[in-house]
Protein backbone atom coordinates (compact mmCIF):
# COMPACT_ATOMS: atom_id res chain seq x y z
CA UNK A 1 0.00 0.00 0.00
CA UNK A 2 1.60 3.68 -0.81
CA UNK A 3 2.82 5.42 2.56
CA UNK A 4 3.75 9.24 3.24
CA UNK A 5 7.75 8.51 3.39
CA UNK A 6 9.08 8.71 6.61
CA UNK A 7 11.08 11.53 7.10
CA UNK A 8 8.11 14.09 5.71
CA UNK A 9 5.34 11.85 7.32
CA UNK A 10 7.15 12.36 11.17
CA UNK A 11 6.36 16.15 10.99
CA UNK A 12 2.78 16.02 10.44
CA UNK A 13 -0.45 14.01 11.13
CA UNK A 14 -1.62 13.35 7.67
CA UNK A 15 -2.42 9.66 7.33
CA UNK A 16 0.36 7.70 6.73
CA UNK A 17 -1.13 4.62 5.14
CA UNK A 18 -2.51 5.93 2.01
CA UNK A 19 -4.94 3.24 1.27
CA UNK A 20 -5.35 0.88 -2.10
CA UNK A 21 -5.78 2.38 -5.78
CA UNK A 22 -8.68 0.68 -7.44
CA UNK A 23 -6.31 -1.30 -9.37
CA UNK A 24 -4.83 -2.42 -6.63
CA UNK A 25 -7.82 -3.56 -5.19
CA UNK A 26 -8.60 -5.13 -8.21
CA UNK A 27 -6.13 -7.55 -8.48
CA UNK A 28 -5.98 -8.16 -4.68
CA UNK A 29 -9.81 -8.99 -4.78
CA UNK A 30 -8.87 -11.38 -7.42
CA UNK A 31 -5.95 -13.44 -5.19
CA UNK A 32 -8.63 -14.65 -2.75
CA UNK A 33 -9.80 -18.39 -3.79
CA UNK A 34 -13.73 -18.06 -2.43
CA UNK A 35 -13.04 -21.47 -0.49
CA UNK A 36 -15.90 -23.09 0.34
CA UNK A 37 -14.75 -23.75 4.23
CA UNK A 38 -13.78 -20.27 4.72
CA UNK A 39 -11.34 -20.02 7.73
CA UNK A 40 -11.23 -16.23 7.36
CA UNK A 41 -14.82 -16.17 8.49
CA UNK A 42 -14.11 -17.84 12.16
CA UNK A 43 -10.41 -15.84 12.00
CA UNK A 44 -12.67 -12.94 12.50
CA UNK A 45 -14.52 -11.91 16.38
CA UNK A 46 -17.47 -10.44 14.14
CA UNK A 47 -17.83 -13.62 11.66
CA UNK A 48 -17.79 -11.05 8.83
CA UNK A 49 -18.43 -13.15 5.59
CA UNK A 50 -14.84 -11.91 3.90
CA UNK A 51 -15.36 -14.70 0.42
CA UNK A 52 -18.56 -13.24 -0.02
CA UNK A 53 -17.53 -9.19 0.18
CA UNK A 54 -14.59 -9.95 -1.99
CA UNK A 55 -16.40 -12.34 -4.30
CA UNK A 56 -18.63 -8.48 -4.95
CA UNK A 57 -15.83 -6.44 -5.39
CA UNK A 58 -14.69 -9.24 -7.89
CA UNK A 59 -17.83 -8.81 -9.56
CA UNK A 60 -17.46 -4.56 -9.48
CA UNK A 61 -20.19 -4.69 -7.15
CA UNK A 62 -19.13 -2.32 -4.43
CA UNK A 63 -22.18 -1.35 -3.35
CA UNK A 64 -22.89 -5.24 -2.75
CA UNK A 65 -19.34 -5.23 -1.35
CA UNK A 66 -20.39 -2.43 1.59
CA UNK A 67 -23.78 -4.39 1.80
CA UNK A 68 -22.03 -7.33 2.96
CA UNK A 69 -19.57 -6.46 5.20
CA UNK A 70 -22.01 -4.16 6.76
CA UNK A 71 -24.30 -7.15 7.78
CA UNK A 72 -21.78 -8.07 10.41
CA UNK A 73 -19.42 -4.89 10.45
CA UNK A 74 -21.07 -1.18 11.34
CA UNK A 75 -17.25 0.37 11.07
CA UNK A 76 -15.55 -1.29 8.12
CA UNK A 77 -13.20 2.16 7.25
CA UNK A 78 -12.49 2.20 10.68
CA UNK A 79 -11.59 -2.18 11.17
CA UNK A 80 -9.93 -1.74 7.92
CA UNK A 81 -7.11 0.43 9.21
CA UNK A 82 -7.01 -0.18 12.90
CA UNK A 83 -7.65 -4.91 13.09
CA UNK A 84 -4.68 -6.77 13.73
CA UNK A 85 -5.94 -8.83 10.64
CA UNK A 86 -2.71 -10.43 10.46
CA UNK A 87 -2.93 -12.20 13.63
CA UNK A 88 -7.06 -12.97 12.67
CA UNK A 89 -8.62 -13.60 9.25
CA UNK A 90 -5.47 -13.01 7.41
CA UNK A 91 -3.34 -15.75 9.85
CA UNK A 92 -5.81 -17.83 8.53
CA UNK A 93 -5.99 -17.21 4.99
CA UNK A 94 -5.38 -20.27 2.76
CA UNK A 95 -3.71 -18.22 0.27
CA UNK A 96 -1.31 -17.38 3.14
CA UNK A 97 -0.39 -21.39 3.30
CA UNK A 98 1.90 -20.63 0.49
CA UNK A 99 1.96 -16.93 -0.40
CA UNK A 100 1.22 -13.67 1.02
CA UNK A 101 -2.07 -14.04 2.34
CA UNK A 102 -5.08 -11.56 0.68
CA UNK A 103 -4.88 -8.23 2.52
CA UNK A 104 -8.32 -8.49 3.75
CA UNK A 105 -7.94 -5.58 5.70
CA UNK A 106 -7.27 -3.20 2.95
CA UNK A 107 -9.69 -4.47 0.94
CA UNK A 108 -11.71 -3.82 3.79
CA UNK A 109 -10.57 -0.02 4.31
CA UNK A 110 -11.09 0.58 0.55
CA UNK A 111 -14.62 -0.67 0.99
CA UNK A 112 -15.76 1.57 3.85
CA UNK A 113 -14.14 4.41 2.33
CA UNK A 114 -15.48 4.11 -0.99
CA UNK A 115 -19.11 3.81 1.11
CA UNK A 116 -18.12 7.13 2.95
CA UNK A 117 -17.18 9.05 -0.58
CA UNK A 118 -20.40 7.78 -2.01
CA UNK A 119 -22.50 8.36 0.93
CA UNK A 120 -23.59 5.28 1.04
CA UNK A 121 -25.16 3.61 4.17
CA UNK A 122 -27.74 0.64 5.30
CA UNK A 123 -30.38 2.43 7.28
CA UNK A 124 -33.19 -0.26 7.22
CA UNK A 125 -37.15 0.98 7.83
CA UNK A 126 -37.24 0.90 11.72
CA UNK A 127 -40.38 0.21 13.56
CA UNK A 128 -40.13 1.47 17.15
CA UNK A 129 -40.78 -1.42 19.66
CA UNK A 130 -41.47 1.18 22.84
CA UNK A 131 -38.33 0.12 24.40
CA UNK A 132 -35.49 2.73 26.02
CA UNK A 133 -31.88 0.92 26.02
CA UNK A 134 -29.04 3.48 27.86
CA UNK A 135 -25.35 2.66 26.85
CA UNK A 136 -23.19 4.14 28.60
CA UNK A 137 -19.70 5.25 26.69
CA UNK A 138 -19.47 5.88 23.20
CA UNK A 139 -16.91 3.20 21.91
CA UNK A 140 -16.56 0.81 19.87
CA UNK A 141 -18.04 -1.69 22.30
CA UNK A 142 -20.77 1.16 22.42
CA UNK A 143 -21.57 1.65 18.70
CA UNK A 144 -21.93 -1.73 17.95
CA UNK A 145 -24.18 -2.39 21.01
CA UNK A 146 -26.60 1.13 19.84
CA UNK A 147 -26.47 -0.44 15.97
CA UNK A 148 -27.82 -3.68 16.93
CA UNK A 149 -30.58 -2.25 19.17
CA UNK A 150 -31.66 0.41 17.00
CA UNK A 151 -32.56 -1.79 14.18
CA UNK A 152 -33.91 -3.94 16.65
CA UNK A 153 -36.45 -0.48 16.87
CA UNK A 154 -35.66 0.47 20.12
CA UNK A 155 -35.05 3.75 21.36
CA UNK A 156 -31.51 3.86 22.22
CA UNK A 157 -29.29 6.91 23.98
CA UNK A 158 -25.40 6.90 24.45
CA UNK A 159 -24.16 8.54 27.27
CA UNK A 160 -20.38 10.14 26.57
CA UNK A 161 -18.29 11.50 29.34
CA UNK A 162 -16.07 12.52 26.91
CA UNK A 163 -17.00 16.04 24.45
CA UNK A 164 -16.94 14.03 21.13
CA UNK A 165 -18.02 10.38 20.67
CA UNK A 166 -15.86 7.09 20.03
CA UNK A 167 -13.93 6.12 22.79
CA UNK A 168 -10.45 5.25 22.24
CA UNK A 169 -11.20 5.50 18.08
CA UNK A 170 -10.89 9.25 18.93
CA UNK A 171 -9.27 9.92 22.07
CA UNK A 172 -6.43 7.32 21.79
CA UNK A 173 -5.15 6.57 17.92
CA UNK A 174 -3.91 9.09 16.35
CA UNK A 175 -5.39 11.20 13.01
CA UNK A 176 -2.60 9.99 11.27
CA UNK A 177 -3.93 5.56 11.51
CA UNK A 178 -7.30 7.20 11.77
CA UNK A 179 -8.74 9.70 10.42
CA UNK A 180 -11.66 11.94 12.29
CA UNK A 181 -13.47 12.53 9.12
CA UNK A 182 -13.46 8.27 8.96
CA UNK A 183 -14.73 8.53 12.46
CA UNK A 184 -17.41 11.14 11.88
CA UNK A 185 -18.88 9.39 8.94
CA UNK A 186 -19.02 5.78 10.77
CA UNK A 187 -20.56 7.74 13.70
CA UNK A 188 -23.32 9.61 11.48
CA UNK A 189 -24.13 6.37 10.56
CA UNK A 190 -24.64 5.64 13.65
CA UNK A 191 -27.34 8.76 13.85
CA UNK A 192 -29.46 7.88 10.58
CA UNK A 193 -30.23 4.43 12.85
CA UNK A 194 -31.97 7.15 15.30
CA UNK A 195 -29.11 6.97 18.18
CA UNK A 196 -28.94 9.94 20.49
CA UNK A 197 -25.61 10.55 21.55
CA UNK A 198 -25.34 12.91 24.84
CA UNK A 199 -21.74 13.97 25.21
CA UNK A 200 -20.18 15.45 28.82
CA UNK A 201 -22.25 13.37 30.72
CA UNK A 202 -20.45 11.60 33.00
CA UNK A 203 -22.35 8.69 34.59
CA UNK A 204 -21.88 7.84 37.90
CA UNK A 205 -21.52 11.19 39.08
CA UNK A 206 -24.45 12.93 36.98
CA UNK A 207 -26.67 9.83 37.81
CA UNK A 208 -26.62 6.34 38.59
CA UNK A 209 -26.83 3.11 36.90
CA UNK A 210 -30.00 2.07 39.06
CA UNK A 211 -31.22 5.64 38.33
CA UNK A 212 -31.14 4.62 34.97
CA UNK A 213 -33.34 2.14 35.00
CA UNK A 214 -35.80 3.05 38.45
CA UNK A 215 -35.74 6.80 37.46
CA UNK A 216 -35.20 7.82 33.73
CA UNK A 217 -37.48 5.19 31.93
CA UNK A 218 -34.70 3.08 30.50
CA UNK A 219 -35.70 -1.44 30.15
CA UNK A 220 -32.00 -1.94 29.70
CA UNK A 221 -28.39 -0.44 30.10
CA UNK A 222 -25.23 -1.30 28.35
CA UNK A 223 -22.22 -0.64 29.89
CA UNK A 224 -18.94 0.23 27.39
CA UNK A 225 -17.18 1.93 29.63
CA UNK A 226 -13.64 0.51 28.25
CA UNK A 227 -10.10 0.42 30.52
CA UNK A 228 -9.00 3.92 30.24
CA UNK A 229 -7.54 4.38 33.84
CA UNK A 230 -3.48 4.18 33.13
CA UNK A 231 -1.21 1.89 34.93
CA UNK A 232 2.16 3.40 36.28
CA UNK A 233 4.82 1.05 37.87
CA UNK A 234 5.57 2.30 41.39
CA UNK A 235 9.32 3.20 40.64
CA UNK A 236 11.04 6.26 42.77
CA UNK A 237 10.76 9.95 40.86
CA UNK A 238 6.97 8.80 39.12
CA UNK A 239 5.88 12.44 40.90
CA UNK A 240 8.28 14.52 38.66
CA UNK A 241 7.49 16.69 36.04
CA UNK A 242 7.64 15.56 33.12
CA UNK A 243 5.88 11.84 33.80
CA UNK A 244 2.63 11.51 32.30
CA UNK A 245 0.41 8.35 31.04
CA UNK A 246 0.37 7.81 27.00
CA UNK A 247 -3.24 8.32 27.33
CA UNK A 248 -2.96 11.75 28.97
CA UNK A 249 -0.33 12.91 25.90
CA UNK A 250 -2.70 11.31 23.18
CA UNK A 251 -5.75 12.95 24.85
CA UNK A 252 -3.73 16.27 25.10
CA UNK A 253 -2.64 15.75 21.32
CA UNK A 254 -6.15 13.88 19.74
CA UNK A 255 -9.05 15.47 21.15
CA UNK A 256 -7.18 18.73 22.74
CA UNK A 257 -5.52 19.66 19.74
CA UNK A 258 -2.12 20.31 21.42
CA UNK A 259 0.04 20.16 18.51
CA UNK A 260 -1.80 23.31 17.13
CA UNK A 261 -0.97 25.88 19.17
CA UNK A 262 -1.41 28.66 19.79
CA UNK A 263 -4.31 28.14 17.37
CA UNK A 264 -5.67 25.91 20.08
CA UNK A 265 -4.91 27.45 23.74
CA UNK A 266 -4.11 23.89 25.30
CA UNK A 267 -0.39 23.22 24.62
CA UNK A 268 1.61 20.46 26.03
CA UNK A 269 4.81 20.75 27.37
CA UNK A 270 6.98 18.48 25.53
CA UNK A 271 10.41 17.33 26.18
CA UNK A 272 13.13 16.83 23.57
CA UNK A 273 14.21 13.50 25.00
CA UNK A 274 11.07 11.61 25.84
CA UNK A 275 11.14 7.58 26.99
CA UNK A 276 7.81 5.69 26.15
CA UNK A 277 7.99 2.93 28.47
CA UNK A 278 6.17 -0.39 26.80
CA UNK A 279 5.61 -1.86 23.17
CA UNK A 280 2.43 -2.16 22.66
CA UNK A 281 -0.08 -0.17 19.93
CA UNK A 282 -0.79 2.49 22.67
CA UNK A 283 3.17 3.04 23.47
CA UNK A 284 3.95 3.28 19.34
CA UNK A 285 0.95 5.74 19.02
CA UNK A 286 2.40 7.66 21.98
CA UNK A 287 5.93 7.61 20.64
CA UNK A 288 4.90 9.10 17.15
CA UNK A 289 2.93 11.31 18.62
CA UNK A 290 5.91 12.94 20.54
CA UNK A 291 8.07 13.20 17.40
CA UNK A 292 5.21 14.96 15.02
CA UNK A 293 4.62 17.44 18.14
CA UNK A 294 8.73 17.72 18.14
CA UNK A 295 10.60 15.75 20.03
CA UNK A 296 14.16 15.72 18.81
CA UNK A 297 14.29 11.75 20.23
CA UNK A 298 12.41 9.28 21.37
CA UNK A 299 13.06 6.14 23.25
CA UNK A 300 11.41 2.81 24.06
CA UNK A 301 11.88 0.86 26.99
CA UNK A 302 10.37 -2.17 26.84
CA UNK A 303 11.54 -5.82 29.52
CA UNK A 304 11.03 -8.31 26.91
CA UNK A 305 12.81 -8.83 23.32
CA UNK A 306 11.24 -7.36 19.75
CA UNK A 307 10.00 -10.91 19.46
CA UNK A 308 7.52 -10.24 22.52
CA UNK A 309 6.67 -6.73 21.57
CA UNK A 310 2.86 -6.78 21.71
CA UNK A 311 2.26 -3.79 18.84
CA UNK A 312 0.60 -4.77 15.64
CA UNK A 313 3.71 -5.89 13.50
CA UNK A 314 2.88 -2.66 10.85
CA UNK A 315 3.30 -0.05 13.59
CA UNK A 316 6.17 -1.12 14.83
CA UNK A 317 7.92 -1.68 11.71
CA UNK A 318 6.56 2.34 10.68
CA UNK A 319 7.66 3.93 14.85
CA UNK A 320 11.44 2.03 13.48
CA UNK A 321 11.26 3.93 9.93
CA UNK A 322 10.13 6.97 11.97
CA UNK A 323 13.37 6.61 13.99
CA UNK A 324 12.32 5.94 17.25
CA UNK A 325 15.39 3.77 19.31
CA UNK A 326 14.76 0.38 20.66
CA UNK A 327 15.56 -0.30 24.04
CA UNK A 328 14.29 -3.85 24.00
CA UNK A 329 15.30 -6.30 27.37
CA UNK A 330 15.47 -3.24 29.03
CA UNK A 331 13.34 -2.41 32.39
CA UNK A 332 13.21 1.26 34.37
CA UNK A 333 13.96 1.29 37.94
CA UNK A 334 14.10 4.68 39.02
CA UNK A 335 12.89 8.40 37.31
CA UNK A 336 15.81 10.58 37.74
CA UNK A 337 15.13 14.22 39.00
CA UNK A 338 16.76 17.65 38.70
CA UNK A 339 16.62 20.15 41.75
CA UNK A 340 13.64 21.41 40.31
CA UNK A 341 11.37 19.06 40.15
CA UNK A 342 11.95 17.71 36.77
CA UNK A 343 12.85 15.02 35.14
CA UNK A 344 16.33 14.39 33.92
CA UNK A 345 16.97 10.58 32.99
CA UNK A 346 15.57 7.20 33.06
CA UNK A 347 17.62 4.48 35.37
CA UNK A 348 17.35 1.29 34.01
CA UNK A 349 18.41 -2.05 34.07
CA UNK A 350 18.82 -4.89 31.37
CA UNK A 351 17.06 -8.01 31.02
CA UNK A 352 16.86 -11.49 30.07
CA UNK A 353 14.11 -14.09 29.47
CA UNK A 354 13.57 -17.22 31.82
CA UNK A 355 11.17 -19.41 31.68
CA UNK A 356 7.43 -18.87 30.06
CA UNK A 357 5.32 -17.53 32.37
CA UNK A 358 1.38 -17.92 32.30
CA UNK A 359 1.13 -16.08 28.66
CA UNK A 360 3.53 -18.19 27.61
CA UNK A 361 6.29 -16.21 27.12
CA UNK A 362 9.67 -15.91 28.56
CA UNK A 363 9.66 -14.67 31.77
CA UNK A 364 11.84 -11.28 32.07
CA UNK A 365 14.99 -11.88 34.61
CA UNK A 366 17.16 -8.67 35.47
CA UNK A 367 20.66 -9.03 34.94
CA UNK A 368 22.91 -8.72 38.13
CA UNK A 369 25.19 -5.48 37.95
CA UNK A 370 23.45 -4.09 34.39
CA UNK A 371 22.04 -0.78 35.54
CA UNK A 372 22.76 2.19 33.19
CA UNK A 373 21.36 5.61 33.17
CA UNK A 374 20.39 7.74 30.34
CA UNK A 375 18.93 11.79 29.94
CA UNK A 376 15.62 12.15 29.18
CA UNK A 377 13.23 15.16 29.98
CA UNK A 378 9.83 13.73 29.66
CA UNK A 379 8.80 9.93 30.95
CA UNK A 380 5.62 8.39 28.99
CA UNK A 381 4.14 5.11 30.80
CA UNK A 382 2.48 3.10 28.40
CA UNK A 383 1.99 -0.41 30.52
CA UNK A 384 -1.32 -1.02 30.11
CA UNK A 385 -4.93 0.00 31.63
CA UNK A 386 -7.39 -0.91 34.15
CA UNK A 387 -10.95 0.04 34.62
CA UNK A 388 -12.07 3.23 35.57
CA UNK A 389 -13.79 2.74 39.21
CA UNK A 390 -16.56 5.25 38.68
CA UNK A 391 -19.34 2.72 38.00
CA UNK A 392 -18.32 0.03 40.33
CA UNK A 393 -18.10 2.88 43.12
CA UNK A 394 -21.63 4.33 42.26
CA UNK A 395 -23.50 1.22 41.68
CA UNK A 396 -24.10 -2.08 43.31
CA UNK A 397 -22.64 -4.38 40.36
CA UNK A 398 -20.37 -6.56 40.69
CA UNK A 399 -17.22 -6.80 39.77
CA UNK A 400 -14.28 -9.63 39.60
CA UNK A 401 -10.79 -9.53 41.68
CA UNK A 402 -9.73 -7.28 38.85
CA UNK A 403 -12.26 -4.23 38.85
CA UNK A 404 -13.65 -5.09 35.60
CA UNK A 405 -17.24 -6.55 35.19
CA UNK A 406 -18.37 -9.04 36.11
CA UNK A 407 -20.49 -11.15 33.19
CA UNK A 408 -22.63 -14.34 32.49
CA UNK A 409 -21.98 -15.84 29.36
CA UNK A 410 -24.37 -13.18 27.48
CA UNK A 411 -22.54 -10.30 29.00
CA UNK A 412 -25.33 -9.82 31.70
CA UNK A 413 -24.22 -8.47 34.56
CA UNK A 414 -25.81 -9.09 38.38
CA UNK A 415 -28.08 -5.94 37.82
CA UNK A 416 -31.42 -7.28 36.07
CA UNK A 417 -31.52 -5.70 32.96
CA UNK A 418 -27.70 -4.51 32.90
CA UNK A 419 -24.83 -5.57 30.15
CA UNK A 420 -21.73 -5.07 29.68
CA UNK A 421 -19.13 -5.09 27.27
CA UNK A 422 -15.84 -4.72 25.73
CA UNK A 423 -12.46 -3.14 27.59
CA UNK A 424 -14.23 -2.75 31.08
CA UNK A 425 -15.33 -6.66 31.26
CA UNK A 426 -12.14 -8.31 29.20
CA UNK A 427 -9.36 -5.44 30.30
CA UNK A 428 -7.64 -4.03 27.32
CA UNK A 429 -8.06 -5.44 23.93
CA UNK A 430 -9.04 -4.76 20.57
CA UNK A 431 -12.01 -2.74 18.67
CA UNK A 432 -13.35 -5.23 16.74
CA UNK A 433 -13.44 -7.80 20.00
CA UNK A 434 -14.88 -4.67 21.90
CA UNK A 435 -17.68 -4.47 18.69
CA UNK A 436 -17.67 -8.07 18.79
CA UNK A 437 -18.79 -7.90 22.73
CA UNK A 438 -21.41 -4.78 22.04
CA UNK A 439 -23.23 -7.39 19.45
CA UNK A 440 -23.43 -10.04 21.53
CA UNK A 441 -24.46 -7.73 24.38
CA UNK A 442 -27.32 -6.10 21.97
CA UNK A 443 -28.75 -10.20 21.38
CA UNK A 444 -28.74 -10.52 25.33
CA UNK A 445 -30.58 -7.09 25.67
CA UNK A 446 -32.86 -8.21 22.94
CA UNK A 447 -33.64 -11.24 24.31
CA UNK A 448 -34.19 -9.94 28.30
CA UNK A 449 -36.47 -7.82 26.71
CA UNK A 450 -38.20 -10.34 24.77
CA UNK A 451 -37.46 -8.58 21.09
CA UNK A 452 -36.97 -11.70 19.05
CA UNK A 453 -35.84 -11.53 15.53
CA UNK A 454 -35.54 -14.29 13.28
CA UNK A 455 -31.83 -14.32 12.89
CA UNK A 456 -31.88 -14.20 16.58
CA UNK A 457 -28.56 -16.59 17.76
CA UNK A 458 -29.60 -15.81 21.29
CA UNK A 459 -31.80 -17.79 23.80
CA UNK A 460 -34.85 -15.65 24.79
CA UNK A 461 -34.21 -15.15 28.80
CA UNK A 462 -36.20 -17.82 30.76
CA UNK A 463 -39.80 -16.22 31.82
CA UNK A 464 -39.69 -15.27 35.69
CA UNK A 465 -42.82 -15.05 37.95
CA UNK A 466 -44.48 -11.71 38.44
CA UNK A 467 -41.81 -10.76 35.45
CA UNK A 468 -43.33 -9.50 32.05
CA UNK A 469 -41.31 -9.60 29.26
CA UNK A 470 -38.57 -10.08 31.32
CA UNK A 471 -38.59 -7.01 33.29
CA UNK A 472 -38.92 -6.90 37.17
CA UNK A 473 -42.45 -4.71 37.33
CA UNK A 474 -40.70 -2.15 39.87
CA UNK A 475 -37.71 -1.58 37.18
CA UNK A 476 -40.05 -0.34 34.03
CA UNK A 477 -42.60 2.59 33.06
CA UNK A 478 -43.23 0.54 30.22
CA UNK A 479 -44.13 -2.45 32.30
CA UNK A 480 -46.45 -0.36 34.11
CA UNK A 481 -48.13 1.25 30.59
CA UNK A 482 -48.41 -2.54 29.44
CA UNK A 483 -50.41 -3.76 32.84
CA UNK A 484 -52.53 -0.43 32.99
CA UNK A 485 -53.54 -1.66 29.75
CA UNK A 486 -54.02 -5.12 30.58
CA UNK A 487 -56.61 -3.69 32.96
CA UNK A 488 -58.44 -1.79 30.69
CA UNK A 489 -57.22 1.83 32.02
CA UNK A 490 -56.00 2.64 28.80
CA UNK A 491 -54.51 1.41 25.18
CA UNK A 492 -50.63 3.04 25.85
CA UNK A 493 -50.15 -0.85 26.43
CA UNK A 494 -50.84 -1.56 22.96
CA UNK A 495 -49.11 1.24 21.62
CA UNK A 496 -45.91 -0.19 23.26
CA UNK A 497 -46.02 -3.48 22.42
CA UNK A 498 -46.35 -2.22 18.39
CA UNK A 499 -43.50 -3.71 16.42
CA UNK A 500 -42.76 -6.64 18.64
CA UNK A 501 -42.74 -10.05 16.67
P1 LIG B 1 -13.38 2.60 24.76
O1 LIG B 1 -12.98 2.71 23.34
O2 LIG B 1 -12.36 2.87 25.81
O3 LIG B 1 -14.62 3.58 24.97
C1 LIG B 1 -15.17 3.77 26.26
C2 LIG B 1 -15.88 5.11 26.28
O4 LIG B 1 -16.63 5.19 27.50
C3 LIG B 1 -14.94 6.30 26.28
O5 LIG B 1 -15.34 7.22 25.29
C4 LIG B 1 -15.09 6.90 27.67
O6 LIG B 1 -14.93 8.31 27.69
C5 LIG B 1 -16.50 6.50 28.01
N1 LIG B 1 -16.76 6.44 29.46
C6 LIG B 1 -15.98 5.89 30.41
N2 LIG B 1 -16.56 6.01 31.61
C7 LIG B 1 -17.74 6.65 31.41
C8 LIG B 1 -18.79 7.06 32.27
N3 LIG B 1 -18.76 6.81 33.60
N4 LIG B 1 -19.85 7.72 31.74
C9 LIG B 1 -19.91 7.97 30.40
N5 LIG B 1 -18.94 7.59 29.54
C10 LIG B 1 -17.88 6.93 30.04
N6 LIG B 1 -7.19 -1.84 19.12
C11 LIG B 1 -7.10 -2.32 17.85
O7 LIG B 1 -7.84 -3.24 17.48
N7 LIG B 1 -6.20 -1.80 16.96
C12 LIG B 1 -5.40 -0.76 17.29
O8 LIG B 1 -4.61 -0.32 16.46
C13 LIG B 1 -5.50 -0.21 18.60
N8 LIG B 1 -4.75 0.86 18.96
C14 LIG B 1 -4.93 1.41 20.21
C15 LIG B 1 -4.23 2.57 20.53
C16 LIG B 1 -4.42 3.16 21.76
C17 LIG B 1 -3.69 4.43 22.08
C18 LIG B 1 -5.28 2.56 22.73
C19 LIG B 1 -5.47 3.19 24.10
C20 LIG B 1 -5.97 1.41 22.42
C21 LIG B 1 -5.82 0.83 21.16
N9 LIG B 1 -6.53 -0.30 20.78
C22 LIG B 1 -6.43 -0.81 19.50
C23 LIG B 1 -7.48 -0.93 21.72
C24 LIG B 1 -8.93 -0.52 21.39
O9 LIG B 1 -8.99 0.82 21.03
C25 LIG B 1 -9.85 -0.81 22.57
O10 LIG B 1 -9.75 -2.20 22.87
C26 LIG B 1 -11.30 -0.47 22.26
O11 LIG B 1 -11.43 0.90 21.91
C27 LIG B 1 -12.20 -0.77 23.43
O12 LIG B 1 -13.49 -0.35 23.13
P2 LIG B 1 -14.57 -0.04 24.27
O13 LIG B 1 -15.80 0.40 23.56
O14 LIG B 1 -14.66 -1.18 25.20
O15 LIG B 1 -13.97 1.16 25.13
Amino acid sequence: MPEQPPAERVRNFSAVALGYTLENVRRESERCLMCTDPKCIAGCPVRANIPAFIRKICEGNYRGAYDVLTLDNLLPAICGRVCPQESQCEAVCTVGETLEPVAVGRLERWVGDHAIEQGWHNTPSIEPNGFRVAIVGSGPAGMACAADLARAGCEVVIYEALQVPGGVLRYGIPEFRLPNSVIDAEINNLKKLGVRIECNTLVGRLFTIEQMIKEMGFHAVFIGTGAGSPRFMGIPGESFSGVMSANELLTRCNLMQAGRFPEFDTPLHLGRRVVVIGAGNTAMDAMRVSLRLGAAKVYCVYRRSQAECPARLEELHHAEEEGVEFHWLTAPVEILGDDQGNVRGLRNIRMELGQPDESGRGCPVPVAGSEYEFEADMVVYAIGTQANPIIGQTSNIRLNKWGYIATDENLATSLAGVYAGGDIVTGAATVIKAMGAGRKAAGGIKAFLGIVESDSVYDPAPARDNWLFGIAPEQSNLVRVRLDAAQGSGNSGEEACHGRA
